[in-house]
């Protein structure tokens, strides 16, 4: 394509994106990639959203949240980080420990934190919701969708269905962590999944 013909198609692409994007992010590591897509596609509206409280310990939280805050800062995208509040995640999904990774315990964790962040995305006139869940080869992308789609709905706003692992998405996650030197966790997040360690990374 010669450069002119990419330019007009830049501008396309950029003219189409007018929306306010809420993204939930489940880690730094997981949001470097759509980080660099989003931008490359012409969003320019991209807030960023840590739940981070179904993550156990605390010590654990903080590694994240510091690599996360790290990312946002060298990336330029705005993100705000959740309050931490574990017994509040725990009361929810205690009833559920003896679940296997991947099974109702998870739905429930994703659902929460979604319905998390598209009330503050309401509350902030996001007109988008999406999540970087999907780069990880290990979570249900199809519950993840459903979910999105109708969790976004309720809230007035478009589900950003993406498959963030589709293009070797994962790969480009390790690749550029490693390059970032981003701290990377050894198991999902909760207390259950840091018991059956390697089960479910991510
Ligand atoms: S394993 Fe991960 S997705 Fe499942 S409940 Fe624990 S933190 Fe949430």
């Amino acid at each position: 394509m010669k450069p002119e013909e990419r330019n007009i198609k830049e501008n396309m692409l950029k003219e189409a994106v007018r929306g306010r994007l809420l993204l939930h992010i489940c880690c730094a590591p997981d949001a470097a990639v759509p980080f660099r897509d989003l931008k490359a596609e012409g969003w320019d509206d991209i807030a960023g959203y840590f739940y981070g409280s179904n993550i156990h310990p605390r010590e654990e939280y903080s590694l994240r949240a510091e690599a996360l805050e790290f990312l946002a800062e060298r990336e330029g995208v705005f993100v705000l980080m959740e309050p931490y509040e574990p017994d509040a995640w725990r009361a929810l999904a205690d009833p559920l420990a003896e679940e296997p990774e991947g099974g109702r315990r998870c739905a429930l964790c994703f659902e929460l934190q979604l319905r998390a962040a598209a009330a503050e995305g309401a509350r902030r006139g996001a007109t988008h919701l999406g999540t970087t869940l999907t780069i990880s080869p290990h979570k249900d992308v199809a519950l993840i969708s459903r979910l999105g789609g109708e969790i976004a709905a309720s809230h007035g706003m478009i589900w950003q269905d993406r498959v963030w692992r589709k293009n070797n998405g994962f790969l480009r996650s390790l690749t550029i962590s490693a390059e970032l030197g981003l701290y990377r966790q050894n198991y999902c997040g909760c207390l259950y999944s840091q018991r059956s360690k390697g089960a479910c990374v991510e």
